[in-house]
């Protein structure tokens, strides 16, 4: 489907959308099965793409960023969904659209002036830490601790699933600050620099997708960090990370619509050519209809995705709508990798086969940012 054609694209848009997908296909997809062994992204990718202006497109033109809208993310998102290599998607998106804008929306001039350059630069890369071992879907149940020791903090605690836990050099880190609050009233967020003492990467995780995108468990104890560490006003981190959840639902979902459309691309080649019963796998009726049917869900998530995000450009409340794109569009793309690893037959089942890759990543969807479960409450809440 052209882009040009949309109605919520400019051809600012279109210009940012041809340079991502000219970097996927240059400078990516070559060094996927590279990658994916390591186990992560070189840190020099990051710094690339921040030369390329891929880091900065939502953010001011004082740190450097280009002052673009909410398209912008969803273009950077959907092509890099579309690399095939969602664990490098997943790294960028966290710096980009759910780490980073934390900082970008409740930072102080300061800690903005101090950050941000480097930020859009891919010279310091950001992870959000909030997940526990004790605490996932229930944010407003976490436990990690910052007291106050003299003119700072002091924090003790646990955080996992942390993605770019183990590259980052900048964590924001969810904390309770006020035990006797209630519960989602005690939260504040706290910035955290790349080898403070106290604060440490336990682990690295390995998980059946996402290969190449680092997801740590991170160690927190008597770690000591100076008054201006706090991120927004204390007390309302609950209420931040809420906030910045609907940003990153909404680029998950745009992650996934790419996702989905690269499996049907490479599926589509696949079928054409992949000779059975005296034809191409694509004389079958049933083939194609397959194939119809992917298209068509892909489609209706995509027009869901750029629909929620003219919304929210618009300033109008969309926490349903939202809701709504993490949920189709996370069945959806498990649903079109799972046809089309059937219409790859026992090769797409081969470890190396792009669609063995995309079908796995693309598991996590479900989970993560936000269970099916949740988000059906999300909506229920709003019907
Ligand atoms: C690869 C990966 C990367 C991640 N990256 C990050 C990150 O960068 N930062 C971060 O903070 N976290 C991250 N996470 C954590 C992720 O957001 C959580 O895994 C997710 O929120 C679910 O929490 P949980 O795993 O504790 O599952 P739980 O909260 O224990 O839930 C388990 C299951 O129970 C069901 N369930 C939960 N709540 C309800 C409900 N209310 N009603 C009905 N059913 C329900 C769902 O099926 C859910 O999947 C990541 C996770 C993974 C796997």
């Amino acid at each position: 489907m052209s882009e040009t054609r949309s109605i919520y694209f400019s051809p600012e848009h279109d210009l940012f959308r041809d340079q991502i997908r000219r970097f996927v296909i240059e400078a990516i997809r070559p060094n996927a099965d590279a990658w994916e062994a390591a186990g992560e992204v070189p840190r020099a990718v990051f710094r690339e793409m921040g030369a390329l202006g891929f880091l900065g497109a939502r953010y001011g033109e004082e740190y450097g960023g280009a002052g673009m809208d909410v398209f912008a993310s969803i273009v950077l998102a959907e092509e890099l969904g579309r690399a095939g290599l969602s664990g490098l998607a997943a790294g960028v998106l966290v710096h980009t659209d759910m780490a980073s804008p934390h900082l970008a929306r409740f930072g102080s001039s300061e800690q903005k002036a101090r950050y941000m350059p480097a930020i859009i630069r891919g010279e310091m890369v950001t992870a959000i830490a909030v997940t526990e071992p004790g605490a996932g879907s229930d944010v407003a149940g976490l436990t990690t601790r910052a007291e106050r020791a003299g003119n700072g903090w002091i924090l003790n605690g646990a955080k996992t699933f942390i993605t770019n836990g183990a590259l980052a050099d900048l964590y924001f880190v969810a904390t309770r600050t006020d035990p006797e609050a209630k519960s989602s009233r005690g939260l504040s967020l706290f910035i955290v620099e790349r080898g403070t003492p106290g604060f440490e990467v336990a682990r690295k995780l390995d998980k059946l997708g996402w290969h190449s995108s680092d997801t740590a468990e991170l160690r927190i104890k008597d770690c000591r960090l100076p008054a201006d560490a706090l991120l927004g006003e204390e007390g309302r981190g609950f209420y931040q990370i809420m906030e910045n959840f609907q940003k990153e639902r909404l680029v998950i979902g745009a992650m996934a619509v790419g996702e989905a459309e690269r499996a049907i691309e490479i599926t589509l080649e696949h079928v054409r050519t992949r000779q059975a019963f005296g034809g191409p796998l694509w004389e079958k009726q049933t083939v194609r209809q397959n194939l119809a049917d992917c298209a068509a869900r892909a489609a209706a998530a995509k027009q869901l995705v750029h629909h929620t995000a003219w919304l929210d450009a618009q300033g109008i409340d969309c926490v349903r709508e939202v809701s709504m794109v993490k949920v189709h569009a996370a069945e959806m793309v498990q649903h079109v990798a799972h046809t089309c690893l059937q219409l790859h037959g026992g090769s797409g089942y081969m470890r190396g086969m792009e669609i063995e890759r995309l079908y796995r990543d693309a598991r996590i969807h479900s989970i993560g940012g936000g269970a099916t479960e949740v988000m059906h409450e999300e909506i229920a809440k709003r019907l």
